[in-house]
């Protein structure tokens, strides 16, 4: 034979294997190949720079801001009036030496508590000390999930977030000119029976916690209810720089999170603690999940829930938050598969391209977390 015919030989048979790839692989494979060539790899992942927006530094130890500083973090550590955590004064005194050590790497959110709420004198302590907080450095204050869940009001009711009372406090944090962290209800799933749940964690935390498993308590409001009591809120306050905690707690479907984003322009949302409900929809369909941070790739933050509680061991919190933010970053920013135990399944990476995950990673907290100019505020 030939060079020249065993050449063409060859270029023939190159050709009808391509041909055939082409043929028997879905379009999206050529869609993919193109995301991959334009997103990160593992290897990008110290280098690059990140935010964790919600993280609960309980452990005054710098064993957390080393790991965060080791993989290319800054955190943001959110106070919370939660009865599981160590008490708001000391929580606050860890944030401000934590502060102190790094003020690069380490951001705080402060919060107030409920007691007293109604009662004459309230609603100036709490702004007072909000102000107090913001001027020692806070960049957001945090509402959690006990407004609309677990404290009453002196009529024995529950106080939802929309309550008139709750109004000059979002107005302050306004004034302020920092962030609302807010916290509302649970995920959907806390409102079905443990086998209808679609992830381990939510099946873990609620049978671990049956007084917010709300399954258990038809009495207590329905999720949709303490969503509406949110919008109402979100919407009576349009200046505010509203973040939704926990993908606004529309955790299960990207389609509802959109609706919340493109019906309240000033709000923002992070990932925290709900990674593995939007892997549950990505292994369905990739496409759409990714679709829908491409699109929202100025409104979603990354964050954890991370918790480095006052009795862990340093070492070992260093390898779970490491481990956590690996693999995170491979879901999010690689094309590479992952096993995820606890939605039982193989989990193709999102492969978002580079300038999506420099915002969802960082930018957008950069922006929402600013520190605040007064007389800029508005
Ligand atoms: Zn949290």
């Amino acid at each position: 034979m030939s060079m020249l015919l065993r050449r063409l030989l060859m270029g023939l048979v190159a050709a009808a294997i391509s041909l055939s790839a082409a043929a028997t692989s879905p379009a999206s494979k050529t869609v993919d190949t193109a995301a991959v060539a334009n997103s990160y790899s593992m290897a990008d992942f110290t280098h690059v720079r990140k935010y964790d927006v919600h993280v609960h530094a309980n452990n005054p130890d710098t064993a957390f801001l080393e790991q965060a500083r080791a993989d290319g973090f800054e955190l943001l550590s959110i106070n919370v009036d939660y009865p599981d955590f160590p008490s708001l004064e000391r929580q606050h005194a860890i944030a401000l030496t934590l502060a102190a050590k790094d003020p690069q790497h380490f951001h705080w959110a402060t919060t107030f508590s409920m007691k007293g709420f109604g009662t004459p004198g309230w609603t100036e302590r709490v702004n007072a000390s909000l102000a107090r907080d913001v001027a020692k450095g806070a960049l957001a204050v945090k509402i959690w999930k006990n407004v609309g869940l677990v404290e009453k009001n002196a009529d024995g009711k529950l106080i939802m977030l929309d309550d008139p009372g709750l109004a000059p406090v979002a107005e302050q944090v306004r004034a302020l000119g920092v962030a609302l962290i807010d916290h509302q209800g649970e995920p959907r799933n806390c409102w079905l029976p443990l086998d209808q749940m679609t992830t381990d964690n939510d099946r873990e935390y609620f049978s671990k916690h049956p007084e917010y498993y709300m399954y258990l308590h038809p009495d207590q409001p329905s999720y949709e209810e303490l969503m509406r009591e949110r919008d109402r809120f979100v919407a009576a306050h349009p200046k505010l720089r509203f973040v939704g905690a926990h993908l606004a707690s529309l955790e299960y479907d990207v389609d509802r999170i959109a609706a919340f984003l493109d019906r309240f322009p000033n709000a923002t949302v992070d990932m925290a603690a709900r990674m593995s409900q939007v892997q549950y929809q990505s292994v369905r369909d990739r496409e759409k999940v990714r679709n829908f941070f491409i699109r929202y790739q100025d409104r979603v933050m990354y964050g954890t829930d991370l918790t480095f509680a006052a009795d862990a061991d340093p070492a070992e919190f260093r390898r779970e938050a490491h481990r956590v933010w690996s693999s995170d970053w491979r879901y999010l920013a690689t094309g590479e598969s992952q096993r995820v135990d606890m939605i039982d399944a193989d989990v193709p990476g999102l492969a978002l391209p580079r300038a999506v995950v420099d915002k969802i990673y960082y930018a957008n907290a950069v922006r929402v977390f600013a520190a605040p100019r007064p007389g800029l505020a508005d």
